[in-house]
């Protein structure tokens, strides 16, 4: 089956920040040591940035798809808006190759970190199932769907 890349929901990562016309105060989050605070190795954003932010700040997220993913949970969970929200890819720069991805697991929602492309298997965390990752990606989740590839044989 082929999927026209333009019309899923996987995010369009840049390896360049979008501007920001808007003029606001920029807080840079970064996996190592860069930026004005450091991304947790998950991606995780630490609560000394909520407790920084105020409203109308933007982020800028530096990272790996996965890192980049966690990240944008974190902070819409928090409220910020994907508008506040740039984000920019460090790695592969097919944003379908294989790369540090969270998959979501609908069987037992638990969420799995692998290097792995969109169509490629990762094995489950909780459930040890292998899990194909589909085209669909969660901002909320900041997780790609994954679906048992032979459900109907078990
Ligand atoms: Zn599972």
């Amino acid at each position: 089956m082929t999927v026209n890349p333009a019309t899923t929901s996987v995010p369009h990562w840049s390896p360049e920040p979008a501007p920001d016309p808007g003029g606001a105060r920029r807080i840079v989050l970064a996996a190592g040591q860069a930026g004005d605070f450091a991304l947790g190795p998950d991606g995780s954003v630490p609560e000394v940035v909520f407790a920084a932010a105020v409203t109308g700040d933007r982020f800028v997220l530096i990272g790996n798809a996965a890192q980049l993913a966690r990240a944008r949970a974190d902070l819409l969970a928090a409220g910020a808006i994907p508008a506040e929200i740039t984000e920019v890819l460090t790695g592969a720069p097919d944003l379908h190759a294989a790369q540090p991805r969270t998959v979501y697991c609908p069987h037992c929602h638990t969420g799995s970190t692998g290097s792995v492309a969109i169509g490629g298997a990762v094995s489950c965390a909780g459930c040890g199932l292998e899990l194909v990752v589909y085209h669909h990606y969660s901002q909320r989740l900041g997780a790609f769907l994954g679906y048992c590839a032979d459900a109907e044989e078990r």
